[in-house]
């Protein structure tokens, strides 16, 4: 039977998860002593990818994935679906961190990000509500746009040719009726999908090319030596030759080699969906071309429409914990700025109520960069830091962690990220509380001056 709102809710399910209906997740991995060639903690878009991907260049290979939860439980299922070519935290970040070369490459690889999801999407035929139907990054002050301006000459300069187009106001007004947006620059070549139904695809698509998952199925312990790689979960215990880490935000809770511990922590973002909006309602705001649509705001917000005909919400603000507990599903206060963020934004949506709500948690590291990364003599290999764009890195990360198992030295596995010089995060759980908390005051003084006097209450 399908859950109540409050049930799901209470549950920590998505929108999506909930709109989807019941699920049936995989028996978890039974008690016994196992032996694999490559073991994959983590059912998300990285982890499911890898997994097929592995099966198909080796198809004789015994590949386990083992999640904690059932699939897309993680910010997999529950993103808002935007396939898209940011790349860590900003464009501007990444050119003052690593110049102006390997912002070119990372341009490139997420441009390759997006075509791979899309491309998957149409050959294999995933029931994933995708469209590809662009998107905007929009400017609501006259110093978001100056500053909206200045990137969209950097996008320019590091992105393939007529990646990216710039909308005054009045060719905004003609694609949306949202006043407060003074300019906007469109990315054509992006999409939207709906994360649960895509990653319960490619868990389908694993599971054809051979893998084993296993939900509901906690690792509780990884141990290295001399003869191998062991996984304890709370029944088994598997040797591996290989162990790919795909557990995203949640890496610095393993049990295990001290290098996984340090290499991110998770921050919190949320998100809220609309009850469906009348036709007419739809004509007033005028969205007839569905693009996605992000602020240029440090906090971001997102938004964007839904086959099911509403308008979901997120970001504004992030939650961030002082522990491990992984346990910030929920923030009212937060959800609430959604809510007042959507009715200044779409002033004709004033008595639209909000049906759902939900958060999920994102990898962050202290460079704000993505990374790939072994520990030991690379048979064990870890993805972390998608910094909330990860709807597309992850999935074509986990073509790329197979070209590593494999040790074919591809293009894709030359990109920079792989082994690259990352900053730890600090140990224990003051400094980076700390760290994390000086960021987030400093972003937030950027987005009080460039948003003095914008009228949002
Ligand atoms: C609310 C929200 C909105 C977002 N919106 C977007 C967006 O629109 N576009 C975009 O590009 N990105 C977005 N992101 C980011 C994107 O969703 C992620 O980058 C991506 O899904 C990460 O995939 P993953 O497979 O690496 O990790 P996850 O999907 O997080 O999977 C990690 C898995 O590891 C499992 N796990 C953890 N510990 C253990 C353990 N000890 N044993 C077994 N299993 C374990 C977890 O249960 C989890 O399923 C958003 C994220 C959130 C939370």
């Amino acid at each position: 039977m399908t859950d109540s709102i409050a049930e799901a809710m209470a549950k920590n399910h998505s929108f999506w998860q909930y709109k989807y209906g019941p699920y049936t997740a995989n028996n978890p991995l039974p008690k016994g002593h196992y032996q694999a060639d490559v073991v994959i903690v983590g059912a998300g878009f990285t982890g499911l990818t890898a997994a097929r991907e592995v099966m198909r260049d080796s198809p004789g290979k015994r590949v386990m994935v083992l999640d904690a939860n059932e699939v897309g439980f993680g910010a997999s299922g529950r993103n808002g679906g935007f396939n898209m070519t940011l790349f860590g935290m900003e464009p501007e970040t990444t050119v003052m961190r690593w110049g102006k070369k390997k912002a070119k490459e990372a341009q490139r690889y997420m441009q390759q990000a997006v075509a791979y999801v899309h491309n998957l999407i149409e050959s294999e035929n995933l029931n994933s509500d995708y469209e590809h139907t662009g998107m905007w990054r929009v400017a609501y002050t006259d110093n978001q746009a100056k500053r909206l301006k200045k990137t969209y000459a950097l996008l320019s300069d590091i992105a393939k040719p007529n990646s990216y187009e710039f909308y005054d106001q009045s060719k905004v007004s003609e694609k949306l009726n949202a006043p407060q947006v003074k300019s906007a620059i469109y990315e054509p070549e992006t999409g939207i999908l709906d994360p649960c139904k895509h990653v319960r695809a490619l868990k389908q698509l694993a599971e054809d090319a051979g893998a084993d998952v296993f939900e509901n199925t906690l690792v509780i312990d990884i141990r290295k030596s001399i003869n191998g790689t062991f996984i304890k979960t709370n029944q088994a215990l598997i040797k591996t030759k290989k162990l790919i880490l795909a557990t995203n935000a949640w890496s610095h809770t393993l049990t295990g080699p001290k290098k996984i511990q340090n290499r991110q922590r998770p921050a919190w973002t949320y998100q809220i969906v609309s009850e469906p909006l009348t036709d007419e309602e739809w004509k007033t705001l005028g969205w007839q071309d569905r693009m996605s649509i992000e602020d240029n705001r440090q906090f971001v917000h997102y938004l964007r429409v839904t086959t099911c005909g509403r308008i979901t919400i997120g970001g504004g603000d992030i939650g961030y914990e002082y522990d491990k507990d992984m346990n910030r599903w929920h923030d009212p206060n937060i959800w609430q700025a959604l809510e007042a963020h959507f009715r200044w934004l779409f002033p004709t949506l004033k008595r639209k109520k909000i049906d759902y709500q939900w958060g999920g948690a994102i990898s962050v590291n202290f460079d704000m960069t993505p990374e790939i990364g072994f520990i030991g003599d690379n048979d064990i290999i870890y993805s972390t830091g998608c910094i909330g764009h990860g709807v597309s890195l992850t999935q074509l990360n986990g073509r790329l962690i197979a070209d590593l198992v494999s040790g074919i030295g591809s293009d894709l596995s030359k990109f920079w990220i792989v082994n690259r010089n990352a900053v730890p995060v600090p140990p224990g759980n003051l400094l980076p509380y700390l760290g994390v908390k000086a960021v987030v005051g400093a972003f937030k003084g950027v987005d009080w001056y460039e948003e003095r006097g914008k009228g949002e209450t």
